[in-house]
């Protein structure tokens, strides 16, 4: 089995719940979305050079697991899958190949964080196994991806009732905001709900007023640590 590999890399996860934890990230290369692009308005993707498949290199699951060893050779660190998109096509099926043998064998050997993390768009259908944890994408008017969201994805996360599932809203503006409430009122999500601002186009100071004033159940407003520690450098 193999998927499209953009790189394999240690730092410490960047937002969400998971924030600060030491981990290695395997990162996918191709996503059929494009976030941002409405109007005038420029691609806001973090990831633009991860987005072709071309962008990865032809891996199996063999060879990430040995680099997985490699670089954390007592298998004490978080996973976080993410990409591109991890659950697309080919390379969906490969993320659940490598999180479930990953969960296996952490269980098995009473390693700690057997459940790797899927940060996922939102477009692609997500599962019950607990072999995986998700951050889930919901994308917003803004971005001009709402229209491909798989809405059901929100009554698998019911399903799932998993502590450390999250949802992500990536808010540019107000209309944004708005959207994200009616949504949380709509399917009432009982997990995890973070707040990102798009860097650029809303003050963080500015989405923390509205949150003050919403306050939707377990929302938390995510910066991405990542970015105030090294910038945009990428494999950080
Ligand atoms: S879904 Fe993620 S990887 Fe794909 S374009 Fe949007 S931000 Fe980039």
């Amino acid at each position: 089995m193999f998927g499209k590999i953009h790189e394999i890399y240690d730092s410490i996860s960047g937002e969400g719940i998971s924030q600060g934890i030491p981990t290695q990230f395997i990162r996918f290369a191709g996503c059929s979305l494009r976030c941002g692009k409405v109007g005038d308005k420029k691609l806001w993707c973090d990831t633009p050079y991860a987005l072709g498949p071309e962008q990865g290199e032809h891996k199996s699951l063999e060879e990430i697991l040995a680099q997985l060893l490699q670089n954390d050779p007592h298998h004490q660190k978080q996973i976080i899958i993410t990409g591109g998109e991890p659950l697309e096509g080919k390379n969906g099926l490969l993320t659940r190949s490598l999180s479930d043998h990953i969960y296996r064998f952490r269980i098995q050997e009473q390693f700690p964080y057997p459940a790797s993390r899927i940060e996922t768009n939102g477009k692609e259908e997500i599962d019950e196994k607990p072999s995986r944890v998700f951050t889930m994408d919901y994308k917003l008017p803004g971005s001009g991806m709402e229209s491909e969201m798989h809405i059901e994805n929100f009554e698998i996360l019911k399903k799932r009732h998993n502590s450390l599932d999250e949802i992500k809203f990536v808010i540019r503006d107000r209309i944004d905001f708005q959207r994200s409430l009616e949504i949380l009122h709509e399917k009432k999500p009982d997990t995890n709900i973070l707040f990102s601002p798009v860097h650029e186009d809303l003050d963080a100071k500015e989405l923390v007023e509205w949150l003050k004033v919403a306050n939707p159940p377990k929302s938390r407003l995510s910066l991405q640590i990542h970015k105030f520690l090294w910038g945009n450098k990428k494999g950080v």
